[in-house]
């Protein structure tokens, strides 16, 4: 109700001033012209349903809605209040990230980039590698869009556009007859359903799009020939 409400503009949702993550909802000045409109109607419809009651407990009973109303108001500003107090500060969390860096074990795509994802949300990491230096052999990776929405999180995106293949069909075979089973087309349609390409990558290449990245970023550190011997953990659940 209340998102059909929005979508015809009626209310709009606001941040509140306490805590940007509480969205409040506010009477546009259409709404509140619909509002003056239908409240006749809408005492009307209260007025009936409280009729069957006694005036005593309908009395109470619209005493009640109220005190609910207030309290809810005071719940949710107390609860911004109290986060307010307890979250401490972008720059503390960053200071504190910084001086212990998170530790990543290998140097993978996977390790790099989550490299690359704490760096974004400004949190600094080491990465070990325990092979002698950082690479990639292997051999081609299919990429689907959704790669792609990631790797431009990451920054990575237009870098790893560039040395992609893009293909425009998907074929499953049958590996006896030789024969196609089904195919999945992937030319524009597909591309505009799913706001990126599907493309074919050799994995070292990826790789060193993800290591040129880390090694270009400040708060990355990158040492080859580390092995992790093991994990405690000092920090409680
Ligand atoms: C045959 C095959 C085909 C695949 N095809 C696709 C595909 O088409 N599309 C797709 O999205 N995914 C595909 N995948 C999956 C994808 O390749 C992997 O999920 C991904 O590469 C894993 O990356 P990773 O960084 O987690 O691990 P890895 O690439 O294995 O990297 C791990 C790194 O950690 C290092 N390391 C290990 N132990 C230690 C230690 N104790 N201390 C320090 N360093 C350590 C290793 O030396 C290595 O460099 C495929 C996987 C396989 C096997």
């Amino acid at each position: 109700m209340i998102e059909r409400l929005e979508a015809k503009r009626y209310v709009e949702r606001k941040p509140s001033s306490g805590d940007k993550r509480i969205k409040l909802l506010y009477l546009t000045k259409s709404g509140a012209v619909l509002l003056r409109e239908v409240m006749p109607f809408v005492d009307r419809a209260q007025a009936r349903m409280l009729q069957p009651l006694k005036p005593t407990d309908r009395k109470t009973l619209l005493a009640l809605l109220d005190a609910a109303g207030r309290s809810q108001q005071r719940v949710l500003a107390g609860a911004a209040a109290r986060r307010r107090r307890s979250r401490p500060s972008r720059e503390k969390l960053m200071a504190q990230h910084n001086e212990r860096p998170v530790l990543i074990a290998g140097g993978g795509i996977g390790g790099l980039a989550a490299a690359l994802g704490l760096a974004q949300k400004g949190i600094a990491s080491i990465l070990l590698e325990k092979a002698s230096a950082l690479g990639e052999i292997g051999a081609g990776i299919q990429l689907g869009p959704n790669a792609f929405h990631a790797f431009d999180y990451l920054g990575v995106g237009e870098a790893a556009r560039n040395m992609a293949v893009y293909i425009d069909q998907q074929r499953l075979m049958d590996a006896l007859t030789a024969e196609e089973i089904t195919h999945v087309d992937l030319g524009d349609a597909f591309r505009a359903r799913f706001g990126n390409p599907y493309a074919v990558v050799h994995r070292g290449d990826l790789h060193g799009v993800f290591l040129k990245a880390c090694q270009d970023h400040p708060l990355i550190e990158l040492r080859s020939a580390r092995k992790c011997w093991a994990l405690t953990r000092t920090a409680p659940r």
